[in-house]
């Protein structure tokens, strides 16, 4: 396909200032960036921004289990143990396969709609959430999550790097759930084949503060010492989802090593996990990237609704209002959360880069007064994943003009409701 963005203003998170031009689009990259009056108009489609459409990359959420979809609403406002072990652990160890596909493909939907290209998921029966994504045209970093010490676990994650990391937008990283959940020899089992393997590895880490002494009482390490003693540090990426309770004087240790934190405001919040030290992240020179975590504890999978949040709580926290500045947690939801997917031509506007893209309808009266300099700004507080109007990944239109461009909404739709009822209210309702 072969699409021009013409009259457009673009931006992303290394730019100090948005532009305008036309980007053209080919064989699913940005091919070139400037402005063509004279393009080639044979089988050119041709989308014109008329200086009042932006361009930004698509949002990468960083950590999210996609299919729990299915399980939300369930067990709310509950802490986190108890919500895993008595309310979603039992409706995950009914989940088959195609509810997995199903849940996905809703998830998938809910993300192209509010701005997302990529996601980074740890579930089970991966191979339908890979199958999900490259149907549905979105890119994705998957990892079949590992809980307890099972080695067929451990085979299963292995096989599914080995037959579909790389293969059509789809990478693959190992998982071990979290080290409440994974003994310390089967973490550094894991992590010793991520690093044979050169695959990423994505895990929760710190979310809740019972988790540090959990650590010292039961395994006799800090969290950097665990870290260390797992050999977590040095991988081709390292994703870690949460760490509300990294210790602050352990955080310049992180800058250089492979690690990414997934921060999750909404779910931390949502938790009462308490809050993420992001600021001390950022001065520290760690690498932060952006999730939604899954459905069931946020219970949106909206990235914009994410990044704003991020950038006020911490604001409100320090007393800083100059704390996670509008550029630097948009980075987070982009460019950040695709280098930790394994993508690193995602996530900013560059000729050769992919073409995973939002368009937003800066005509509205929320963006009255917007200038190429303050443009961050804009998006950021004032504006909201309502402004989209189209989703493009890898070159395709997933969403545009408020209509999912497949065709298959509808039946979507129909698949979750059934699966829904299948999982959860099976003898409860009609
Ligand atoms: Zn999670």
């Amino acid at each position: 396909m072969r699409l021009l963005l013409k009259n457009m203003v673009y931006i992303d998170s290394e730019m100090v200032k948005a532009e305008c031009g036309d980007i053209l689009v080919e064989d699913g990259m940005i091919s070139s960036i400037g402005l063509f009056g004279k393009t080639e108009r044979n089988g050119l489609e041709t989308f014109d921004g008329k200086g009042k459409t932006l361009v930004m990359p698509g949002f990468v959420n960083s950590h999210t289990h996609a299919a729990m979809v299915l399980l939300r609403g369930l067990g709310e406002e509950l802490p986190l143990k108890e919500w895993l072990e008595e309310r979603i652990w039992p409706v995950e160890a009914a989940l088959m396969p195609e509810h997995v596909y199903w849940g996905t493909r809703g998830a998938i939907a809910e993300m192209a709609s509010s701005g997302t290209t990529c996601f980074t998921d740890m579930y089970f029966e991966m191979d339908q959430v890979a199958d999900a994504a490259l149907h549905a045209g979105m890119r994705c970093c998957i990892s079949r999550g590992i809980i307890g010490d099972d080695p067929k676990k451990m085979e299963e994650g292995i096989d599914l790097f080995r037959r579909r990391n790389g293969k059509g937008n789809v990478r693959v990283q190992l998982a071990p759930h979290a080290p409440y959940t994974v003994s310390l020899e089967a973490v550094r089992e894991i992590s010793a084949a991520a690093k044979s393997l050169g695959a990423g590895i994505h895990f929760h880490f710190l979310e809740a503060e019972w988790e540090r002494s959990f650590l010292k009482d039961k395994l006799g390490l800090y969290p950097f010492a665990y870290l260390e003693n797992t050999e977590l540090l040095d991988l081709t990426s390292t994703i870690l989802a949460h760490c509300v309770w990294f210790p602050p004087e352990d955080i310049p240790k992180l800058k250089g090593t492979s690690v990414t934190i997934a921060h999750n405001p909404s779910s931390n919040m949502k938790l009462g996990s308490g809050f993420a030290p992001v600021p001390a992240f950022l001065a520290g020179g760690a690498d932060v990237s952006l999730g939604t975590d899954g459905a069931a504890s946020n219970n949106r999978l909206d990235m914009w609704g994410e990044m704003r949040l991020c950038a006020l709580i911490h604001k409100g926290i320090t007393m800083d209002p100059t704390a996670v500045t509008a550029r630097s947690v948009f980075k987070m939801a982009t460019v950040a959360g695709a280098r930790a997917a394994g993508f690193d031509d995602v996530g900013l506007i560059r000729e050769g880069w992919q073409a995973d893209l939002i368009l937003v309808d800066l005509d509205k009266p929320q963006y009255e007064g917007w200038t190429t300099e303050n443009l961050f700004g804009f998006i950021v507080y004032a504006g909201s994943s309502r402004d989209i109007s189209g989703t493009i990944a890898a070159g395709r239109w997933l969403y545009r003009g408020g209509r999912f461009m497949d065709g298959e909404y509808e039946e979507v739709k129909r698949q979750i409701s059934r699966c829904r009822k299948e999982l959860v209210c099976s003898g409860n309702c009609s």
